[in-house]
């Protein structure tokens, strides 16, 4: 288990209090169901594909540099991307290589098979759900893609890790949502127990 190789666009390491408790270094996935209209990764989806095939134990050598860092902060490794859900193999090989030893996050929109969730829900620690918007239209219009699975897949999560290992990501987004339907989509989401949002607003340039 865990040794195929998956498409990786960056390591960043030493970064704190950014994608999830104490110092962890972000891993960037190639690959991604969405086409956000403001992305700020459109590599994660170009087709010149200049990513690094790596498998979890190539990736695990290359981290480990920082494990004092890690064990010392509670902090760890967070997935991103891109979609980390779409390669969880790679997560769950990697979770088997490091223990209980590092924190591993996942910064996911949560549009991924369902069963993707269910082993994500085992190998991971913490998930940062890129909700953006509850409202069906507004999601479309902005990603390109329905928003039920996302939703379904939010709920499901929910029930298998509980609120406090969620925290849910909705922007403010030019000229597709406002304040007014931020408050909607709180509410729903407060409706399902969700109970950790961070709010931010996208800068248009
Ligand atoms: S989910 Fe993230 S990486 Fe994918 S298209 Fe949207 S902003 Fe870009």
């Amino acid at each position: 288990m865990g040794e195929k190789a998956s498409p990786i666009l960056w390591i960043s390491r030493h970064r704190l209090a950014t994608d999830g408790q104490g110092v962890t270094t972000l891993v960037g996935f190639y690959g991604c169901p969405l086409r956000c209209k403001y992305c700020l990764n459109p590599r994660c989806f170009s087709d010149d594909k200049k990513y690094t095939l790596l498998t979890p134990a190539e990736l695990y050598s290359k981290v480990v540099v920082d494990d004092l860092y890690f064990v010392a902060t509670g902090g760890g490794v967070t997935f991103g991307g891109g979609e980390p859900l779409m390669h969880v193999e790679f997560i769950r090989g990697f979770r088997s290589l490091c223990g209980d030893r590092w924190r591993i996050c996942a910064e996911t929109c949560l549009g991924v098979p369902t069963e993707n969730v269910l082993i994500a829900a085992k190998a991971c620690d913490e998930f940062i759900v890129d909700v953006k918007d509850t409202d069906g239209e507004i999601y479309r219009a902005y990603t390109g893609k329905d928003n039920s699975l996302v939703l379904e897949n939010l709920k499901m999560l929910l029930s298998l890790v509980g609120s406090e290992r969620i925290l849910v990501r909705l922007p403010l987004i030019p000229r597709y949502n406002d304040e007014e339907k931020r408050q909607s989509s709180i509410a729903l989401l407060k409706g399902i127990g969700i109970t950790r949002f961070d709010l931010f607003e996208y800068i248009i340039k």
